[in-house]
C-alpha cells in the first residue's frame, strides 16, 4: 500500500519534471501583438517583453521600482490616502474596495522616494490596473504634495505615467486635479527642481493633457500610446485616416514632443545617467 503511493507520487514528481524540462503544460499567455503562445515565465524573465516580439506588457508599480530604483531604498509616502465618492456615483465604493483587495494598493498611484545608483529622488508609479490608471482626488494629491515634498528637500522628481485620463466617477473634482498637479510641478520647477516625466503606455486624457507632459525631461516606453484623444476619435472627428504610428512614443519622439524612448532594461542607467549630470550641473552652479 505504502509502496503504492510512493510510487504514484514518483511518477506523478517525473511528468511535473518532464513538463518543466519541455515547457509543456507551463502557464501561457497569448501575446496581442504578435499572436504567438508565450510562457508566463519567459515574459517575466524578460522584463515582461514579448521575447517573440517586444511588445511591453504593462507593470506593477512594485515591479516597476524593482526595475529602476536600488534594491530595498523605496520608502512610500502617503500610503494611507484613499477616495472617498463624492458625487454618490453607483457602485464607485464597491469598485474601489475590489480594486485595492485585487490590486494591494489604494489608489491608482504608488508615491515615495527612492535613490537609483546611489543618487535619491522623489518617485511616483502610476497603475494601469486601478481604475484604468485614472486619476482622482487621490492622484491628484499624491502628485501635487509629491512636488512638494521633493522641493522641500530638494529632491529630483520622477513620475512614471500609465493612465486612461481623469477618473469620470468623481467628474469635476477629477477634473480640477489636472490644475492643481500643473500648478505644484511648475511651483516645483520655479524653485529649481529637475523633473523627469516617463510616459508608459497609455498615458492618455487629463494625465497626459496636465503633469505627465510638464517633464523638464521627457521619456516614453517604446510603442506607448500617448495622447489626449484617442486615433479613432480623431478620425471620426476630422474624418481622415492618420498617418502609421500616430501618437506612439517613436512617432512623438520623430516629432520633437519627446526627447527619447528608452527600453525598458535600459531606463535605470537612463535616469541614473540624467540624474548624475543634474547633480554636477546643481554642484558647478
Ligand atoms: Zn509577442
Amino acid at each position: 500500500m505504502m509502496n503504492n503511493l510512493f510510487n504514484r507520487r514518483r511518477q506523478k514528481l517525473m511528468k511535473l519534471d518532464q513538463l518543466r524540462k519541455t515547457g509543456e503544460g507551463a502557464p501561457k499567455v497569448l501575446c496581442p501583438k504578435c499572436g504567438h503562445s508565450v510562457e508566463k515565465d519567459k515574459i517575466k524573465k524578460n522584463l515582461k517583453v514579448c521575447p517573440l516580439c517586444g511588445h511591453y506588457y504593462p507593470l506593477t508599480p512594485r515591479e516597476r521600482l524593482r526595475l529602476v530604483a536600488d534594491e530595498k531604498s523605496f520608502r512610500e509616502i502617503k500610503k494611507k490616502l484613499t477616495t472617498g465618492n463624492p458625487l454618490s456615483f453607483p457602485d464607485y465604493q464597491k469598485k474601489i474596495d475590489e480594486l485595492k483587495e485585487k490590486t494591494g494598493y489604494e489608489d491608482a498611484i504608488l508615491t515615495g522616494t527612492v535613490e537609483i545608483g546611489g543618487i535619491p529622488a522623489a518617485i511616483g508609479v502610476m497603475d494601469s490596473r486601478f481604475l484604468m490608471g485614472s486619476m482622482g482626488t487621490v492622484v491628484g494629491e499624491k502628485v501635487a504634495s509629491l512636488a512638494e515634498y521633493a522641493a522641500s528637500k530638494k529632491l529630483p522628481l520622477i513620475i512614471f505615467s500609465a493612465s486612461g485620463g481623469a477618473r469620470m466617477q468623481e467628474g469635476m473634482f477629477a477634473l480640477m486635479q489636472m490644475a492643481k498637479t500643473a500648478a505644484a510641478i511648475e511651483r516645483f520647477k520655479s524653485a529649481g527642481g529637475l523633473y523627469i516625466s516617463c510616459l508608459t503606455h497609455p498615458t492618455t486624457g487629463g494625465v497626459s493633457a496636465s503633469f505627465a507632459s510638464l517633464g523638464d525631461i521627457l521619456l516614453a516606453e517604446p510603442d506607448a500610446l500617448i495622447c489626449f484623444a484617442g486615433p479613432r476619435v480623431i478620425e471620426q472627428t476630422i474624418g481622415e485616416k492618420l498617418p502609421e504610428g500616430f501618437q506612439r512614443a517613436e512617432f512623438l519622439a520623430d516629432h520633437g514632443m519627446l526627447d527619447m524612448v528608452v527600453e525598458r532594461e535600459k531606463m535605470k542607467k537612463t535616469l541614473h545617467t540624467l540624474l548624475k549630470l543634474h547633480q554636477a550641473g546643481g554642484q558647478r552652479g
